[in-house]
């Protein structure tokens, strides 16, 4: 996309601040308001893979900044399909997609950050996050019994306080990561309770889809509510102006693909990323070892 239309679509979705953020304002079909013609989204799409590709290069040459992308979503609302269509320009070697799913006895015996501290990103690498801390104030705060298996001291388990706690930790987590020189964004792929439907539905229907369904998707569909309550609440206490949230339109595949390609650019855009220049001492020992191979 053009540079001034891709900024203006990433500030359409972006939160930087949660005082005033209500979920019920955003449109999980919204289309872009005329910003994004719908008949290029291949074209676009294509177009971001190929500077994602071109960033990601260059930030692993600098092996300084990195980036984590945090991926959070209802079932069914396409994480997975983002992962794919989005990053496949970019070399490997230099993303880690890391899945979180139910902490098992070790990660339950630490505190919640625990486990996904060693996740973050190294130097130079992009880290994606296919859920992550959140489902700790979502899962657990929608099934509080979950509270239940992590030996948490009696007078610190639950009520309002807790969850606050919990929220500014995170925050406070990812300015930490921010100040070692990670960009942190955080993806919110909302998906309408309609269009979750339909998706379930094609997944029973269509066989070679039908391992993508299990059981509990159904069983959490009742926690809708429940659930967007929790992820208004996570969303309006940990987004900021460092780490911003992107509440991404998710009932359009193609289109929810671009918003992510075009906010994982911006993040790398805001970088310095020259590709590292040889001192002199280095230029030298380079000109030796061509001077050695050409003489072979
Ligand atoms: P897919 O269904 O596309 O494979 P998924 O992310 O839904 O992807 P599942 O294995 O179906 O993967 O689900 C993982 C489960 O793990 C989710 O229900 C999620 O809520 C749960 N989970 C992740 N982190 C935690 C956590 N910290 N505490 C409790 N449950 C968690
Ligand atoms: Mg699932």
């Amino acid at each position: 996309m053009k540079p001034k239309a891709a900024r203006k679509l990433l500030e359409r979705y972006r939160v930087t601040d949660g005082a005033a953020f209500r979920l019920a304002d955003h449109d999980p079909a919204d289309g872009g308001g005329g910003i994004v013609d719908h008949d290029e989204l291949d074209a676009l799409l294509a177009d971001g893979v190929a500077r994602l590709s071109e960033l990601q290069g260059r930030l692993y040459a600098a092996d300084t900044w990195s980036l984590l992308v945090v991926l959070q979503a209802m079932d069914a609302a396409g994480k997975d399909g983002t992962i794919k269509h989005v990053m496949t320009g970019v070399n490997p070697q230099g993303v880690v997609v890391t899945p979180f799913k139910q902490p098992g006895p070790e990660d339950l015996a630490h505190g919640f950050l625990w486990r996904v501290h060693a996740h973050a990103p190294a130097a130079g690498r992009i880290a994606v996050f296919n859920r992550s801390h959140y489902e700790d104030v979502l899962v657990a705060r929608v099934h509080p019994e979950l509270l239940d298996h992590a030996h948490l001291p009696a007078g610190l388990h639950g009520g309002k306080k807790f969850w606050r706690h919990r929220l500014e930790d995170i925050s406070a987590f990812e300015t930490y990561l921010v100040h070692q020189g990670t960009a942190v964004i955080k993806i919110f792929l909302h998906v309408s309770r309609e269009e979750q439907k339909r998706r379930f539905l094609s997944r029973i229907d269509t066989p070679h889809k039908n391992w993508k369904f299990s059981a509990a998707d159904i069983k959490e569909r009742d926690y809708w509510d429940e659930y967007q309550t929790a992820y208004e609440q996570a969303i309006a206490a940990t987004a900021t102006a460092h780490a911003p949230w992107y509440v991404v339109p998710a009932d359009n595949k193609l289109f929810a693909h671009l918003v992510v390609a075009e906010a994982m650019i911006d993040a790398l855009s805001g970088m310095e990323l020259e590709e590292p220049s040889p001192p002199e001492a280095e230029c030298k020992l380079l000109a030796e070892a061509k001077a050695r191979l050409e003489a072979e």
